[in-house]
């Protein structure tokens, strides 16, 4: 098990729960939805206290895929001001965003396993994450 899947892990356990809103709202983290253009969102930490940012014009599905990535480096990398999640950059990423991205995948699948005739693309559809993303799990 990478360090990425035992923090998921880790969190299943503490909030039994897999929903990046609700665990980001048990850990004090701010959640802003925002005109932010081409951005997706963006974590910060602004005089101690964790923020995460949303656009406000995404899906829901989108959403949730992006408060889980901004949690992600909450829990990875807690004192990064991490570079934008870009929607045109997906894949031009760093060391970071890679672990983000992985971090959110297994997070959105939780405990989840496919149905005995899903494929791959379907399940990982099912809880949540981009097409653009399943090369991260
Ligand atoms: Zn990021």
């Amino acid at each position: 098990m990478s360090i990425v899947q035992r923090e998921v892990s880790n969190l299943l356990m503490k909030y039994g729960t897999n929903n990046p809103f609700d665990i980001s709202s048990q850990k004090n983290i701010l959640i802003f939805y925002e005109e932010l253009g081409d951005i997706w969102g963006y974590y910060n930490l602004f005089v101690r206290v964790p923020m995460i940012h949303i656009n406000n014009e995404l899906t829901e599905f989108n959403s949730r895929f992006t408060c889980a990535h901004e949690l992600g480096h909450y829990i990875l990398h807690p004192n990064v001001n991490t570079p934008f999640l870009k929607k045109n950059t997906l894949f031009c990423v760093s060391k970071i965003e890679r672990e983000a991205n992985h971090f959110a995948t297994h997070l959105l699948i939780g405990n989840d396993v496919p149905y005995p005739d899903e494929t791959k693309a379907q399940f990982l559809t099912r809880n949540g994450i981009p097409s653009n993303m399943h090369g991260f799990y």
